[in-house]
């Protein structure tokens, strides 16, 4: 068939959240095939599959509990079975899982597929930042791959409250499919040629959030989280100036600008994990607080700041990124938690 034929790598809260939405569409357009695979990394709940489970009760029960997943998504264990034949792949894991997953697809999708990159987080290669969008790329024999970032709290995304999201691509007509694919009357979707750009917000906000976190957890008010905010979007526009040629201001004032900035600095994960490690004065470890808050689901910001750090230092720009830097010796090299704002000392040793 001339259809397009939709696959999700990755099953978790975000994963599961836009698989209702990927399927509402996959339903309702006659240009794309109803049924939409999902890979799910198989794990047992009360002796029993997760993928089973899903295709039983339309649920994830582990990670996105009490919302029901349209029936035309169909969960699958065998990552090879879930791409074959697939035109449209999204991609949407924690990145750390990345690397040791694309081989197990084994070039089953369709030769003219495309892709788009759920994920939020960078790599490092030759001592520059390296999109994960240009690493599955790189990985999948130079397959075109858009971006999709926003201001979309998986849990509220699934509860159907309104938001918007933005898709960066270098293919005009692949981000016009994409739209299709994600557009929805309560997530809306816009289409922006800037993919550094877009994808960056995503990952470097995560960042932030671990600042906002701290300012909760310090027990300051929302004067200093809105400074935390207003200079961590400065830091995250420097960065994509200093690491990519052009940056395109007006991508900061999409959705995945600005309005992801916010919602995380308020509701998300990074933001309420960074709140108990500064409780803790520093002395409780992320991946302990992971485990307990999180059940599975993964911290992204923790990994990224130690990847925006390893940039820095590798450009030899630390003192121009205070907070960025600030947050990271906090989280990692027991800085007090105070010091968030407390920015000379970074500037005048770098
Ligand atoms: P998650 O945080 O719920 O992570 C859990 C997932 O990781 C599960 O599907 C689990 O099966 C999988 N996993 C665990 N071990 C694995 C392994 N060894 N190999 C492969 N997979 C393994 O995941 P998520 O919320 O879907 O996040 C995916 C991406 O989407 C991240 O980059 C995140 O930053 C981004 N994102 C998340 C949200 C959100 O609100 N949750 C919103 C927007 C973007
Ligand atoms: P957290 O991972 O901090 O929950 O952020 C979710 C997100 O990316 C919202 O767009």
């Amino acid at each position: 068939s001339t259809k397009e034929k939709i696959a999700i790598i990755g099953s978790g809260n975000w994963g599961s959240a836009i698989a209702r939405i990927i399927g509402f569409n996959a339903a309702r357009h006659d240009s794309i095939e109803t049924d939409v695979h999902m890979w799910v990394f198989e794990e047992q709940i009360d002796g029993k599959n997760l993928s089973e489970i899903i295709n039983e009760t339309h649920e994830n029960v582990k990670y996105l509990k009490g919302v029901k997943l349209p029936t035309n998504v169909i969960a699958e264990p065998d990552l090879a079975k879930a791409v074959t034949g697939a035109t449209l792949l999204v991609f949407v894991m924690p990145h750390q899982f990345l690397p040791r997953t694309v081989p197990n697809m084994k070039n089953m999708y369709a030769p003219n597929a495309r892709g788009i990159s759920l994920i939020k987080g960078i790599e490092f290669e030759h001592s520059k930042p390296m999109l994960i969008s240009e690493l599955i790329s790189k990985t999948m024999n130079g397959m075109d791959i858009s971006v999709l970032m926003g201001a979309n709290v998986a849990n509220e995304v699934a509860l159907d409250q309104f938001c918007e999201s933005t898709v960066g691509t270098y293919v005009p007509a692949n981000g016009e499919v994409w739209k299709k694919v994600f557009d929805w009357e309560t997530f809306r979707v816009s289409v922006v040629n800037d993919v550094p750009g877009v994808e960056l917000c995503g990952a470097l906000k995560n960042v932030v959030a671990i600042g906002a976190g701290f300012c909760d957890g310090l027990e300051f008010g929302g004067n200093t989280k809105a400074a935390i905010i207003r200079i961590g979007l400065e830091e995250m526009m420097r960065f994509v100036e200093h690491f990519y040629e052009k940056v395109n201001p007006g991508t900061f004032f999409e959705s995945c600008g600005v309005a992801d900035l916010i919602t995380t600095c308020f509701g998300g994960r990074n933001r309420k994990c960074a709140e108990i490690f500064a409780k803790s004065k520093g002395a409780k470890p992320w991946d302990e607080i992971e485990k307990e808050q999180l059940d599975g689901q993964k911290l992204q910001g923790t990994i990224t700041a130690k990847d925006v750090m390893t940039c820095l230092k590798a450009a030899d720009v630390v003192g121009k990124f205070p907070l960025f830097a600030k947050i990271y010796m906090i989280s990692f090299e027991g800085e007090p938690v105070e010091d968030i704002v407390k920015f000379a000392d970074v500037i005048a040793k770098h």
